[in-house]
């Protein structure tokens, strides 16, 4: 069958966008991308009680950030909308009662309290209470009672549910684009919850409904959503759909960098890392989660990591754009087990695309922390010294580190670089340098740099006796780049001004 390829994301709004649900996300867009098909953003908030007051702003401005774009949502309309289930209320009754007419499905009133005590009396016996074939004829249910019992109740206001009547042992043999073969033993399910009295349908019913009427094609979603696929299946076969069934792709978990389990939502900071895109304030507890952006993540370098989560190219390369990926994303390419989630590879993604910025473009990102130190660098080439420096830095952040020697001079020396460096004959010997740099006038490094090591061998001593105590006057400590780029850059006056107070203070 050769149908048009519609994918959704379908999040709930309760709480911020986990990482592996961005990459839900992610891996939707790219096979949509990938197939000319269409990528929908669907909000499936029928569970009112769990709504979080700006999770559903926070979830499009991830994908905002990230680069996917919606192609049908809430936020940029669409031929199928509305696209938030809230707003598609009153849909969803009609399929519940068809299914009821059908016999696929049935109104049950039990309480809460009847149901404990069923649940009780299971564990008594050492079983587990499941609502299906084995107890419903015992249960408070549309069919045990009397047709007029249940019109009685239902127009006396009683609540009640619909339930799915999960048929007896059949085995469901179904396919997943990503698992393969997987079957299903119907005995084993329970009667879920379709739709309450209260006129909301529950996940399970909304959601089948919706990419049925949304025309979806495929399905890629967590795998915490297999349990629910035989259900979803049978809601198609009951509602006479199957042609128009989508197909299956369950994503593997997202694990911890170190142990056993899936990566959390309560993870996150604790392990040192963020686990959510954007930083997120809870309105609740008023605390705060750390997020990629706010860390200084590429949103590039952010996504290029994600889709290794559990994806692969088949080859050796690593970087690829979010286009490059649209182009050869395939699901067969997506692994059947979880993998482990690595905050140190994530830096190495971000180190890779700020090395691969053009020096203008790291100046442009570099000049906003500067600003915010009130640095003045209107007398320096910024892009020329970025250039010298972003090969030692994994985040816009750390060139400050890297550059402040530049734009300030050192308050202070290390103490451990002098006591290594700065010898007693070193004075004397700063002093001769400066003497002879006071002859120089002109500091470009290929100029300067020839002079002073022909003066170094002519005094027939290791080179290290002048450069390491001449660096440590310049900045402070022995790192930095090139010392000639560094004498270049700041200029005769300040390099002699810097080796003499160096005598003076060390
Ligand atoms: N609303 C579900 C979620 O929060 C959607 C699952 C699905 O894609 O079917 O993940």
């Amino acid at each position: 069958m050769n149908r048009e390829v519609r994918v959704r994301f379908a999040p709930s709004p309760t709480g911020p966008l986990h990482m592996g649900g961005v990459r839900t996300a992610l891996f939707n867009y790219l096979f949509a991308k990938k197939n000319g098909g269409k990528f929908l953003l669907r909000i499936e908030d029928t569970d009112q009680t769990r709504f979080v007051p700006g999770a559903e702003e926070y979830i499009v401005e991830s994908l905002k950030w990230c680069g996917i774009k919606i192609d049908e949502g809430a936020t940029v309309g669409g031929e199928y909308g509305p696209y938030k289930q809230s707003e598609r209320k009153a849909l969803y009754k009609q399929y519940a009662d068809q299914l009821i007419e059908a016999g696929h499905a049935y109104y049950a009133f039990d309480t809460a309290e009847e149901l404990d005590a069923e649940r009780k009396k299971c564990e008594q016996d050492k079983k587990t209470f499941i609502y299906n074939h084995s107890t419903r004829n015992n249960l408070n249910n549309s069919l045990v009672l009397s047709k007029e019992e249940v019109e009685k109740r239902i127009s006396s206001g009683e609540a009640y549910v619909v339930r799915f009547k999960m048929p007896e042992n059949e085995i469901l043999e179904l396919k997943d684009l990503i698992r393969g073969d997987v079957s299903f033993q119907t005995s084993l399910l329970d009667d879920k919850v379709l739709y309450k009295s209260d006129g909301m349908p529950t996940y399970h019913l909304a959601n089948v409904v919706d990419d049925y009427l949304m025309k979806i094609s495929h399905v890629i979603r967590g795998e915490e959503w297999l349990p629910s696929m035989p259900l979803h299946v049978l809601l198609y076969r009951t509602l006479g759909w199957t042609n128009e069934m989508p197909e299956f792709a369950h994503l593997p978990l997202i694990l911890k960098p170190v142990g056993k389990g899936k990566l959390s939502k309560r993870d996150g900071d604790k392990l040192g890392f963020p686990v959510f895109p954007l930083e997120w304030h809870d309105p609740k507890s008023g605390d705060k989660s750390s997020g990629y952006r706010e860390d200084g993540y590429f949103p590039e370098a952010f996504v290029n990591m994600l889709a290794f989560l559990g994806w692969n190219p088949g080859t050796e390369q690593e970087i690829f754009s979010l286009d490059e990926l649209s182009e050869i994303f395939t699901l067969d390419r997506v692994g059947k087990s979880g993998s482990k989630f690595d905050p140190e590879k994530t830096k190495w993604y971000n180190h890779q695309y700020l090395i691969s910025k053009s020096n203008e473009e790291v100046a442009d990102l570099f000049k906003l922390i500067l600003d915010e130190k009130s640095i003045d660098y209107s007398k320096f080439n910024l892009p020329h010294i970025c250039g010298l420096v972003k090969d030692r830095a994994q985040f816009i952040s750390e060139l400050w580190e890297q550059t402040s020697f530049f734009f300030v001079a050192p308050e202070e020396y290390d103490a451990k670089t002098a006591k290594k460096n700065w010898k007693e004959a070193t004075p004397a010997l700063m002093q001769e340098l400066v003497d002879l740099l006071k002859e120089c006038n002109d500091f470009s490094a290929e100029v300067l740099e020839p002079i002073v090591k022909e003066w170094i061998t002519s005094k027939e001593i290791g080179f290290g006796k002048i450069m390491n105590p001449f660096r440590l006057s310049l900045v402070g400590a022995g790192k930095g780049p090139h010392i000639f780029d560094i004498t270049e850059i700041i200029g005769k006056e300040e390099t002699i001004l810097r080796i003499e107070k160096a005598i003076a203070v060390l």
